[in-house]
Formats: structure tokens, C-alpha cells, sequence
């Protein structure tokens, strides 16, 4: 199979994915991988999951579009179930989570506009990461994207995370909102302080602006509670979903309260919002991730898997084991995260460096400790060849 004609846009192995099941993945040739990157965080119930594919089967073949000028039956049941499990009234759907992000920036200026004199500043984090449309690349505090796309979206302020001071000297009378996400995914998995957030809280009450959370990556059980703004004991205004909600389907969702209900009719929409063979997917992943109480399981597993790379941090240097539920990451004695991770490959394993001295462990939600037993076999083999200075 030829691969040039796919636009280059990301580096990728030879390797063609053809199937999947559970935890594994199945190339053309045969091989298999254990997935400790599941789409990155995408695959919450593993790879083609029976809830997915019954949700799928009944609802193809009773409507698959009928026009985002109707409402439908799935839609109206799903949005009815998210705002039941979380702080929010009110639900957008989207297909990805720059539109779901797209769509929270817009109706923070929305709200600026009309309660605020028209301000429409954004403050986001450094090291964070919100999508990759204009406005959402915008958004994003990476510096190496700086210089790409130009012109960029005007309006967004970065300042560094986990620093209360720089956020208040940030805001000015042009700040509609703060976004961020309570668990930095892309960005290494650096997890917002509790103090920050509650002080992040306290600030937009006092400035009449909102705080908007990103919970594309860390929303959905992750990490270790269904949303993450549990852990903090604070309820932001507006609140990002995508990835894990739809399991591998295209799904995302902005969940709003009341009172930020601010759209006029036509300044939002989209082909795809609320598209049925999303809608019953959504709901039939959201309720597994609840009946089989994921949530929990996630954080006993990620305790499980971080205590066992405990024990290896003065065996290989190791350091920074850091995260939230099945949200980790480590830092490496050296910038060997590429090699490492395409030599776990060449081993059947799947695992993820989002930068050269990290390494992030999400694997679906249903991961076993048999399983992560038989990711660290994997894992330590291959410290021990770099230890041992071969090549890996
Ligand atoms: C992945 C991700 C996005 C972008 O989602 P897409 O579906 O790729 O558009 C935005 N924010 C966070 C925190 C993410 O992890």
C-alpha cells in the first residue's frame, strides 16, 4: 500500500493499523501491540468495545442524520445525561475538541460583549495545549508555534502555569475569560495546584470573567473522578469534553452553565452537532464509563502503576512520576523519549513521549493490572538495553 498519497503532516511508523480489541492493536503484518496510548486517551473502553458497536448498529439503522435543524432523540438523552453527571445546563456537541474549544472561546467573547464592554481577551497557560484550528492554535501556549500561520488570532494572553500572580497581573478590563486545563496533557502532565485553582476560582468571581476548563484529555474518568474539576472542589463556567467521550468515535461537547446560554440563533452551529451515530455512541460510552464506575478503577490503577515506577527511580534514573488517575508521565535521565518509545514498538508495545524527556502513560480506562504487569515487562527490557548503553 502506497503511502504517498497521504499530505504529510506527522511522522509515522511503517506499520498499518487494521484491527483492534481490548488493550491490543493488530497491524497488516500480523503484529501485535499492547495500546498504552489508546488513541491517545481516546479509546476509554478499549478498542471496539460491544457498547460501541451495538450503539452503532441500532442507531444506523434507525436514523443517521436527520440535519442539525431538528433535534433528536439521542442528542436531547445524552445532553440530558452529561448535565446530570456534571455542574453544567447546557451542552454543545461538536466532532472534535478544537470545536468543542472553538466554541467556548466564542461564547466567552460572546459574554464579554454583552456583559462586559465588549472585552475579549482570553488568558491561557503556558505549556497548555487547546487544538489545532487558528483560534485554538492561538490559544495554545506553545512557543514553537509562534512563528506558524500568521497572522494568529488576536486576543489571546499566555502566562506561566501553576503562577497566581502572573494570572492576576494578566487580567485587565479587555479579560473575558481564563482557560485552561486542570491537568496539562500535551504539555507533560503537569497537574494545576490546588491552592491555584481555588485562587483562579476567586479571581474570575471577583473580575466578572470566566473560568473555562479543558477537559478534553483529562474529562470521562481519567483521572480518577468522571471531570477533574472535582478534584478541586470548584465548578468552572464552562467546561470542554472530547477524546474519551466517544471511545474512538468523532464526539466532542461544550457544556455551559445557565446562565452563559448567550448564543443568538445561527452564531454557533455545525453540520455535524449532535449527529445521532454520535449521540448513541456518547451516551453508550458515558454509561459504561458510570455503571462499570471507571472512575475509580482508574484511580486505583494509576496508583498501582505508580508505585511499581517508584521503585525504578533510582534503578534508571527515572524522576517527576507525576499525574492523576490513568494520566501519568515520568522524566527520563536523558532525551531518549523517541528511541524509547519506537523501541517499546518494536517490542509490542505502544507508549507515548510527548516531548524528549517524558514519557505519558494513558491507556484505556478498562486496563487491567495484569496488564500493566505485562506493559512493565516490556518497559524494563527496554531501560536495560539503554542502561546496558545498546543500542535500542
Ligand atoms: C487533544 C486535545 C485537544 C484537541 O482535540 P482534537 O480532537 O484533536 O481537536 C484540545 N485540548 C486538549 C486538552 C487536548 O488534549
Amino acid at each position: 500500500m502506497s503511502k504517498t498519497t497521504i499530505l504529510f503532516t506527522a511522522h509515522r511508523p511503517e506499520a498499518v493499523m487494521e484491527r483492534g480489541e481490548g488493550m491490543y492493536l493488530w497491524d497488516t503484518e500480523g503484529h501485535e501491540y499492547l495500546d498504552f496510548i489508546g488513541g491517545w486517551a481516546v479509546n476509554s473502553l478499549g478498542h471496539c468495545p460491544a457498547a460501541i458497536q451495538q450503539a452503532l448498529a441500532e442507531q444506523s439503522a434507525k436514523l443517521v442524520c436527520a440535519s442539525p435543524g431538528f433535534y433528536n432523540k439521542p442528542m436531547l438523552e445524552f445532553a440530558e445525561q452529561l448535565t446530570a453527571l456534571s455542574c453544567f445546563d447546557r451542552v454543545f456537541f461538536g466532532s472534535t475538541g478544537a470545536e468543542a474549544n472553538e466554541s467556548a472561546i466564542k461564547l466567552a467573547r460572546k459574554y464579554g460583549a454583552i456583559h462586559r464592554n465588549g472585552a475579549y481577551e482570553i488568558i491561557t497557560a503556558l505549556g497548555g495545549f487547546h487544538g489545532r484550528t487558528l483560534a485554538t492554535m492561538s490559544a495554545t501556549g506553545k512557543p514553537q508555534w509562534e512563528p506558524l500561520f500568521a497572522p494568529k488570532i488576536p486576543g489571546f494572553v499566555h502566562v506561566p502555569f501553576n503562577d497566581i500572580d502572573a494570572m492576576r497581573q494578566a487580567v485587565s478590563e479587555r479579560t473575558c475569560a481564563i482557560m485552561l486545563e486542570p491537568v496539562q496533557g500535551e504539555g507533560g502532565v503537569n497537574v494545576a495546584d490546588p491552592a491555584y485553582v481555588a485562587a483562579l476560582r476567586e479571581l474570575c468571581d471577583e473580575q466578572g470573567i470566566l473560568l473555562i476548563f479543558d477537559e478534553i484529555q483529562t474529562g470521562l474518568g481519567r483521572t480518577g473522578k468522571l471531570f477533574a474539576y472535582e478534584h478541586y472542589g470548584v465548578e468552572p463556567d464552562i467546561m470542554t469534553l472530547g477524546k474519551g467521550i466517544g471511545g474512538g468515535f468523532p464526539l466532542s461537547a461544550m457544556l455551559a452553565k445557565e446562565q452563559y446560554n448567550l448564543f443568538e440563533a445561527g452564531e454557533q452551529g455545525g453540520t455535524y452537532t449532535g449527529q445521532p451515530l454520535a449521540m448513541a455512541v456518547g451516551k453508550a460510552v458515558v454509561s459504561e464509563i458510570v455503571s462499570r464506575d471507571l472512575s475509580s478503577h482508574a484511580d486505583r490503577m494509576g496508583g498501582y502503576l505508580k508505585e511499581k515506577l517508584q521503585a525504578w527511580q533510582e534503578r534508571f534514573g527515572i524522576c517527576r512520576i507525576r499525574g492523576l488517575g490513568l494520566l501519568i508521565a515520568f522524566d527520563l535521565p536523558t532525551p531518549s523519549g523517541k528511541a524509547m518509545a519506537e523501541a517499546c514498538m518494536k517490542h509490542g508495545l505502544l507508549i507515548n513521549s510527548p516531548s524528549p524527556t517524558v514519557i505519558r502513560i494513558i491507556p484505556p480506562l478498562i486496563v487491567t493490572q495484569e496488564d500493566i504487569d505485562r506493559m512493565l515487562v516490556v518497559l524494563e527490557q527496554v531501560f536495560q538495553q539503554s542502561k546496558q548503553g545498546q543500542a535500542l
